[in-house]
């Protein structure tokens, strides 16, 4: 008997068929697997499926899950995808591969401190506020010049950019606003730049415009409580 594709093989195939129609090769783009409010028990089937590469929001959530699942599986790649507070920078550095979220210059300041306490480079990306929106965390398009040189000053690993784009509307020109913004600061795909955009309803108009890694929740888990 023939068995239905899981929603990872799934979501694995349509990163794939976006990224050949781009003209890109799938091992391009890394999917991070967003397991917020999702208990471990639905995160191990995804992590015995090989999928390695997963995000959370918040810190202290991820704290209580993840220790104990990066000791059965100690491949495993943790991204921070929402805001952080200054405060929690040094729990962040320490349990993270990856932070998705700088948007200001005192982050800027309590992520070197914390890397430098923990003798530990992780990879950042700089929010952007791609849709001026008030309520969203990511710095102004107009503050990221000054911020990224503040994080270069401060040797921080600039790994690009990472957005979200307002709701409901189409997105396509956030992403492709992004890609130009990565371009204009020195963080193109041909200088090494990533590009973090794209969730569950439009990873695949992101992977077309460039995206590098996509951030995908409720197309694997299912929606969320
Ligand atoms: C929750 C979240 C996602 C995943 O959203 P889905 O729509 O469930 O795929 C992606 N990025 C960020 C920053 C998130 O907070």
């Amino acid at each position: 008997m023939e068995s239905a594709a899981t929603p990872l093989e799934d979501v694995q195939a349509r990163i794939a068929h976006a990224a050949g129609i781009a003209g890109r090769k799938p091992q391009d783009v890394t999917l991070v697997a967003i397991s917020k409010t999702h208990p471990a028990e639905r995160i191990l089937p995804l992590l015995e499926a090989g999928q390695r590469v997963f995000g959370e929001n918040r810190v202290q959530e991820a704290q209580e899950k993840w220790p104990a699942l990066k000791e059965r599986y100690d491949d495993v790649e943790l991204h921070l995808v929402g805001q952080l507070q200054s405060n929690k920078a040094e729990d962040a550095v320490e349990l993270f591969d990856c932070i998705h979220s700088l948007d200001r210059p005192s982050l800027v300041k309590a992520l070197a401190k914390a890397m430098d306490k923990a003798g530990k480079r992780v990879p950042i990306f700089v929010q952007v506020n791609i849709g001026a929106e008030e309520q969203k965390g990511g710095c102004a398009i107009a503050d990221l010049p000054g911020l990224l040189q503040q994080a270069r000053d401060a040797d921080l690993p600039i790994a690009g950019l990472m957005c979200v784009p307002p709701f409901d509307i189409e997105p396509a020109p956030f992403f492709a606003l992004l890609a130009k913004l990565a371009a204009d600061n020195g963080l193109a795909p041909e200088e090494g730049g990533k590009l973090s955009m794209g969730m569950s309803g439009d990873f695949e108009t992101a992977i077309m415009l460039g995206a590098t890694h996509v951030r995908v929740g409720s197309a694997l888990f299912g929606a969320r409580e």
